[in-house]
């Protein structure tokens, strides 16, 4: 019944109609009930409290006021006319004045008839004036449905326009309160009203358009963020269950020889705990009988590297092969190279396919691929083209998976009747509870740990003004066999003096350093020469690498020690530490110089402090979502999070937590919601996925 009434379309709505309807629908994307009972004001204007004339200050902000009106008289003015009326108290008189609109309020406005006003105040002439006040007849207030805290509706130019005020929303919102008698279902159990202290639904609606108090108010607000980030977080956790259920995946039990024999006779160094933990994890998943769907996130300089080898080597123990797929074609040719030196004393085999693979090497990779040669491929998305056919892949490794899109992720799937298991490796570092959202299909395994002995970076920020000295400290850098990256900033839109920057950065370079070789590299290059002055700077033939944000991630020259950022005030942070990570890689002690102008903004030198004070991957993360908020977070577009009605999955990190725990306690009683007790939130949770209203969150 009550479902009915909140699909009624909106223009039914006393004092809606046709036109009003069509332009909520078009500027709000409001059509019906439902939706005008879940557009939420922006903020709210507090009017709890009544001033009296003689109250009032010159730069007090909206006020109260109750008073009549004496006398209306109209001024001509140069610039045109405005209505004057004398308002006044018992304590004083001030003015309210009309500079559009004479005619309808001379008609309509009660003389000495008492009245709450509501506005801003001016000091003008001596005395205090508002213009275009709200007003009401006192007798009116105290007979409407009212509400302390005024709220703020979000609005358009193109609404304003056309005469929608907030009033007006306010008013329709009256309307639908009062006159069609909305009552809401409960969609939570008692179990957590009563455990959360939760006001009931219909209260949180009501009190979200009409607080009764600040306090009210609040516990509306977070009942309503608890509700929209709990069902969120019950259908991530139930696909994911669901997903384990139905999702057959192969079932490597088996541990053999090219995973014992290199762990025993080939490991370089010692693991360190947390690459054990996250080994331990993709194990059990993949000998679990359903697809692992594993997110493996890991600082840069972590070692993923090494988990990602000894995963594929349960792939191959269970007589499958495995691919490994990277961004771009130079770290996939690092893999590639890297990856062979672990292997060089073990017989697996490893081939590399790119754009760039000649034609008759690559028929030879699809023959041998299907017919089950290669171990394991590893390259580009050139691995994902329909002619790459494996005989059985069972592994499927992406490294950096902010570059690739979903679709392709599922591509990958595609290759086979049931479907590879599935590790996802990322060095952007996505606060936990972030990545629960975002990822929530996903499981996660985290690196949280460096290698034994790595030196941490020494980070530091300095002027453009003290250019001599840090070119002082370079020159004694590699004086003592190092390499230096020097990285200017590529921003499309001014690509072109970007450009010039990096030029003339060079040249100054060049000039300041007669001795030493130089490599430069920037997307505006041939691929082809791109990767010969990269491959230079990885041999070490030259010891300065001038390039743009193109080395940002993976490459791996353990001998450079020195990463200068120019305007490093123009990166974002999460950028700044990709570069970063670029060093510090080598037993040296390594170093950041962040190069500035004088002028910086205030988010800029917080990005420059925090750069300066930590190394923590997932600390620095924490400041760049607060500081840009999730929508900007690489990846975090398609995702869909900014569809949040009411909750800020930043600020309201602590309800994401208790929603996820109380969501995952449920499901683990009663999987199916089908005990007596969660019938209301099994409706519910029907009902949005049926109005589509969760799955919008996922893409
Ligand atoms: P990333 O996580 O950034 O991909 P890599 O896998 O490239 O990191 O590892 C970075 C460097 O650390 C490599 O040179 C690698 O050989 C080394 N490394 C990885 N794990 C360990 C370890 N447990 N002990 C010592 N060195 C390690
Ligand atoms: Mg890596």
């Amino acid at each position: 019944m009550m479902q009915n009434l909140l699909q009624t379309p909106i223009e039914y709505l006393k004092g809606v109609g046709p036109n009003r309807a069509e332009l909520l629908k078009k500027e709000l994307n409001i059509a019906t009930y439902r939706d005008l009972v879940n557009f939420f004001p922006n903020r709210y204007i507090d009017k709890t409290g009544f001033y009296k004339i003689s109250q009032l200050q010159r730069n007090s902000s909206e006020v109260q006021i109750v008073g009549k009106i004496v006398h209306i008289k109209m001024v001509e003015q140069k610039r045109g006319k405005r209505l004057v009326a004398d308002f006044v108290d018992d304590t004083g008189r001030m003015e309210l004045v009309w500079f559009r609109g004479h005619k309808w309020i001379r008609e309509n406005l009660k003389l000495n008839t008492p009245y709450v006003i509501f506005g801003k105040t001016n000091w003008y002439n001596g005395m205090f004036s508002m213009p275009h006040p709200e007003m009401e007849l006192v007798a009116d207030y105290k007979k409407n449905l009212r509400t302390a805290m005024q709220p703020v509706y979000p609005s358009t130019e193109m609404l304003v326009k056309k005469g929608i005020t907030n009033r007006v929303i306010m008013k329709l919102m009256q309307e639908l309160f009062q006159q069609t008698g909305l009552k809401f279902i409960e969609s939570l159990n008692n179990e957590l009203i009563n455990e959360l202290k939760l006001i009931p639904k219909s209260e949180a609606l009501f009190n979200m358009h009409f607080p009764k108090s600040q306090e009210l108010l609040a516990r509306a607000q977070f009942r309503l963020k608890f509700e929209e980030l709990f069902f969120i977080q019950l259908q991530l956790l139930r696909r994911n269950m669901l997903h384990k259920q139905k999702i057959k995946g192969f079932n490597f039990d088996m541990v053999g020889d090219h995973f014992n024999n290199f762990y025993q006779e080939h490991l370089p160094f010692d693991l360190t705990g947390a690459q054990k933990k996250v080994i331990k994890e993709i194990r059990s998943d993949m000998g679990s009988g359903a697809q692992m769907n594993r997110l493996l996130q890991g600082d840069v300089g972590s070692g993923k590297t090494i988990v990602a080898l000894m995963s594929m080597f349960i792939a191959l123990d269970n007589d499958f092969q495995a691919c490994l797929m990277a961004p771009t074609e130079i770290l996939s040719i690092q893999h590639y190279n890297g990856l062979n030196e672990l292997c060089q004393d073990l017989d697996v085999n490893i081939r590399l396919l790119t754009g760039s693979t000649k034609t008759s090497e690559r028929k030879e990779i699809h023959e041998e691929l299907e017919n089950g040669q290669i171990d394991i491929l590893i390259g580009t998305h050139a691995l994902l083209e329909d002619k790459v056919k494996f005989k059985n892949l069972g592994l499927a490794i992406i490294d950096e998976q902010h570059r690739f899109g979903v679709a392709q992720r599922s591509k990958l799937w595609k290759k086979n009747e049931i479907p590879p298991h599935i590790l996802v490796m990322t060095a952007t570092p996505i606060p936990r509870t972030l990545a629960m959202s975002l990822y929530g299909d996903l499981d996660i395994s985290v690196i949280d740990e460096l290698p034994p002995g790595r030196k941490p970076v020494k980070t530091v920020h300095r002027f453009d003004s003290n250019r001599l000295k840090v070119f002082r400290f370079i020159k004694e850098e590699i004086q003592k066999g190092r390499q230096v990256y020097i990285v200017y900033p590529l921003i499309q839109e001014s690509e072109k003096m970007d450009y010039k920057d990096l030029m003339d950065g060079y040249e100054s370079i060049a000039r300041e350093f007669p001795d030493f070789q130089i490599s430069i590299v920037h997307g505006q290059m041939k691929p082809g020469d791109k990767d010969y002055e990269m491959d230079r700077f990885v041999r070490g033939e030259t010891q300065i690498m001038v390039a743009t944000t193109v080395i940002e991630v993976g490459v791996n020259v353990p001998n450079a020690s020195v990463m200068i950022i120019e305007s490093a005030e123009r990166f974002g942070l999460s950028q700044l530490h990709q570069l970063r990570g670029r060093v510090g890689r080598g037993a040296e002690q390594s170093y950041c110089i962040l190069m500035t102008g004088h002028k910086l903004s205030a988010d800029s030198k917080t990005r420059l402090e925090t750069m300066t004070s930590t190394n923590d991957g997932f600390e620095i993360a924490e400041v760049d979502l607060k500081l840009r908020g999730p929508g900007d977070l690489m990846g975090t577009q398609q995702s869909g999070v900014l569809n949040l009605k009411i909750a800020d999955i930043v600020k309201d990190n602590s309800i994401l937590k208790s929603a996820r725990y109380y969501a995952s306690k449920i499901l683990k009683e009663d999987p199916n919601l089908s005990m007596e007790k969660n019938l209301m939130i099994k409706n519910a949770y029907s009902r949005l996925v049926k109005n589509k209203t969760i799955w919008n969150y996922i893409s």
